[in-house]
């Protein structure tokens, strides 16, 4: 990937072929680079993993931070300080709608709790810009299905930032699968999860989280069960179990383990939780082989091995890679390897909804996705 101060070189060095018009001003005017335009997008929710998406955007050479959407005046402040953003492209929760009037900005990268992504990215549809929402997309299948489509009555797009579907050592396990490398898949195993700190915060609040663990780290076992298997699972069992009901109130899982079971016979077990370090590992087996990521969907770098040997292809900032990525599907009708819209979100909703269902029952649900 080239990073944004290449492609400035670039420009540099080609100015001598344009002799009459400043570079800059052709690179406004036109807003594109060497790859095509530039989407200009407006970040909602500066908190700790915004902030982490408008640093890797640095480096975006088709993606740029413009505008914020945020509750806090101060941060606004800051942000504009730090990433040059005019004032007219400033908002806050309840004037956001305004945007519809501003051609600055293209797309609105939604950060915030889980429980207000469905409002949000509606309204960001009826303003006519593209949606980029990040996981869960919603709190159940409904409310995804519901912004889904709201966003193609707007003719917008909704991306969520499933940035684990353009990492490369992932993408290598997916192309060796594909190609029968590792022979029949029999079975995938996805263990995710991290002790939980402050009791107070927003994720073990069921009204602004929609659950638990399940919802925020769980939910890439269940996607990276999707794709390293490459199949759709037709069933689901479920058991929760909780250690400390006073962190995690009811509605709100602390650990919870399930299975998946695919038409090929192929099965998932994995294990979402908030009370145990050192699981973020996905092992994917099959015949003629296997291949293990630990760890395997953290910021990175990424590691892994198959049965040939260890996994090197190079690290990249998975949100960089992301937002570059979204910019030539938004452009150029770019198809991911693996999709990243809104109805493969409202999949895995609709595998959460079956899977706290079972939780609860004590029963085999069957899926239909
Ligand atoms: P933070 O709590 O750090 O930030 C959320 C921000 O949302 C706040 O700073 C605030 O920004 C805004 N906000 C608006 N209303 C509320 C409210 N009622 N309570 C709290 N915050 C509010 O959360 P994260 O950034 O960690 O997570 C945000 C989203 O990003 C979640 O959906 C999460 O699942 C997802 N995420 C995805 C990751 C990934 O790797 N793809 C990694 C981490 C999170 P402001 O003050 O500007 O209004």
């Amino acid at each position: 990937m080239n990073s944004r101060r290449d492609f400035l070189q670039k420009l540099t060095a080609s100015a001598f072929a344009l002799p009459f018009l400043p570079l800059q001003d052709l690179a406004a005017e036109k807003n594109t680079v060497p790859d095509g335009p530039v989407l200009r997008v407006a970040i909602m929710g500066l908190g700790s993993y915004g902030t982490r998406v408008a640093e890797a955007m640095k480096d975006c050479t088709r993606a740029k931070l413009v505008g914020v959407i945020s509750g806090t005046p101060s941060k606004i402040t800051d942000w504009q300080n730090k990433y040059g953003i005019p004032a007219k492209n400033c908002y806050n929760y309840e004037n956001f709608d305004q945007v519809k009037n501003n051609p600055d900005i293209e797309a609105i990268y939604v950060i915030t709790p889980n429980a207000l992504h469905h409002d949000q990215v509606i309204r960001v549809a009826k303003a006519g810009k593209h949606a980029i929402c990040e996981k869960p997309m919603a709190l159940n299948a409904k409310e995804g299905q519901e912004m889904v489509d709201a966003c193609k009555k707007a003719n917008v797009k909704l991306l969520v930032g499933y940035r684990m579907h353009f990492e490369p050592k992932t993408l290598e396990i997916i192309r060796m699968r594909k190609a029968g490398e590792l022979g029949r898949i029999r079975f995938f195993q996805g263990l995710c999860g991290f002790r939980s700190g402050d009791p107070n915060q927003w994720r073990l609040n069921k009204q602004l989280a929609g659950g638990g663990s399940l919802m925020d780290i769980g939910i890439y076992a269940i996607n990276g069960s999707r794709y390293m298997i490459g199949e759709e699972p037709v069933w689901v069992t479920a058991q929760e179990t909780k250690t400390d009901a006073v962190k995690f109130k009811q509605g709100v899982d602390e650990t919870i383990q399930f299975q998946l079971g695919f038409p090929s016979g192929a099965v998932a077990s994995c294990l979402s939780t908030y009370n145990m370090n050192n699981l973020d590992r996905f092992f994917l087996d099959g015949d003629s082989g296997f291949a293990e990521l630990y760890p395997s969907t953290g910021y990175g770098p990424i590691k892994g091995r198959t049965h040939k040997g260890e996994l090197t292809q190079p690290h990249k900032t998975h949100q960089t890679v992301q937002m570059d990525e979204m910019a030539a599907i938004i452009f150029d009708g770019k198809q991911p390897e693996v999709p990243i819209d809104g109805e493969e979100a409202v999949r895995d909703l609709k595998i959460i909804d079956a899977i706290y269902a079972a939780a609860g029952s004590g029963k085999k649900g069957e899926l239909k996705l």
